[in-house]
């Protein structure tokens, strides 16, 4: 039986893939209402995250932050104590890579095997499928939950040890933040210098200097539909990590400083849980 916590934008559809391929999964979420579509495809429901690892022999979370995961996995109702002896907790969300090795030091504590892996890719890649895993962690414990990532992604990468796939996501979004604001400041550049904001985008796009991920933020940016891909609060979570993770292992990062902070204003705004491509009218919205 496979245990699955955290149904948000991204748990709910790799749960639903699982599903898909057969296996049987029991979930749990803090919001009911999110386990709905699962429960009526034939996903079991747990009532509390203890009973979710009561029943699981592999158990994947897929929460907002690390503080969530430490509390829903070592909290007063958490699950690792409920996990019995041998079994494997993988950790999906996108957390930092202390902090992966501390729950990796927690499962061994308990007997419990542990791998970090988190996931490369947004809500369409994880409804379709076509995740990126990147795991730390044994190459034995990767191979038997295999067959699951499979399910739910289109690769998967061993990084090295615990925490190197946490390290690797942090490589990954400290460009996506980056690049996301670098070309909303070019596309409001050129529309105070008297460009349309559709040829600004339309060439950007066609040009080799734009990322591939930018042509799916090409509609929120024409037409300022923000609904949430990737959550804002979530992107300015993972640049703040990046800045505490080079920290720890005594490495400037002054760029990746400057746009957290960015996205930082952006949420004092109010769009926390807007697409962070809401970036775009930080620097477009002139009083
Ligand atoms: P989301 O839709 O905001 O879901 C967050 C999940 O965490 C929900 O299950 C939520 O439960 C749970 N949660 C939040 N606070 C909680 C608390 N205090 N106690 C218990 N549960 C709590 O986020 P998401 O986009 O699925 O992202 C999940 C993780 O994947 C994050 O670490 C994110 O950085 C990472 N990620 C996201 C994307 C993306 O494009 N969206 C891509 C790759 C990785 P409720 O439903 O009850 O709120």
């Amino acid at each position: 039986m496979i245990g699955f916590i955290g149904l948000g934008i991204m748990g709910s559809r790799m749960a639903a893939n699982l599903l898909k391929a057969g296996f049987e999964v029991t979930v749990y979420n803090r919001s009911k209402d999110k386990a709905e579509e699962l429960l009526n495809k034939g996903a079991k429901w747990a009532e509390s995250p203890k009973e979710a690892a009561e029943k699981s022999d592999v158990l994947f979370t897929m929460l907002a932050n690390p503080s969530v995961v430490e509390a829903v996995s070592l909290g007063e109702e958490g699950f690792l104590d409920s996990l019995k002896e041998g079994k494997l907790w993988v950790d999906c969300s996108t957390v930092d890579p202390s902090f992966s090795r501390r729950m990796a030091n927690e499962s061994e504590k308990r007997h419990l095997r542990f791998l970090d892996a988190p996931v490369s890719g947004s809500k369409l890649p994880a409804e379709n499928a076509e995740l990126i895993f990147l795991v730390g962690g044994s190459g034995e414990d990767l191979e038997e939950v295999r067959p699951m990532m499979e399910a739910m992604g289109k690769s998967i990468v061993h990084q090295g040890s615990h925490g190197m796939g946490s390290s690797m996501k942090l490589v990954i979004n400290l460009m996506l933040g980056q690049t996301m604001a670098v070309f909303a400041e070019a596309v409001s550049f050129g529309e105070a210098i008297g460009l349309e904001r559709g040829t600004v985008v339309e060439t950007l796009l066609g040009g080799i200097t734009t990322a591939p991920f930018l042509k799916g933020k090409k509609n929120k940016v024409l037409e300022h539909d923000f609904a949430p891909e990737f959550p804002l609060e979530h992107l300015q979570k993972d640049l703040q990590l990046v800045s505490q993770t080079a920290f720890e292992n005594n490495t400037a990062m002054p760029i990746v400083n400057v746009t957290k902070e960015i996205y930082a204003l952006a949420k004092q705004q109010g769009w926390s849980k807007e697409d962070f491509s809401v970036i775009y009218r930080l620097f477009s919205e002139k009083k």
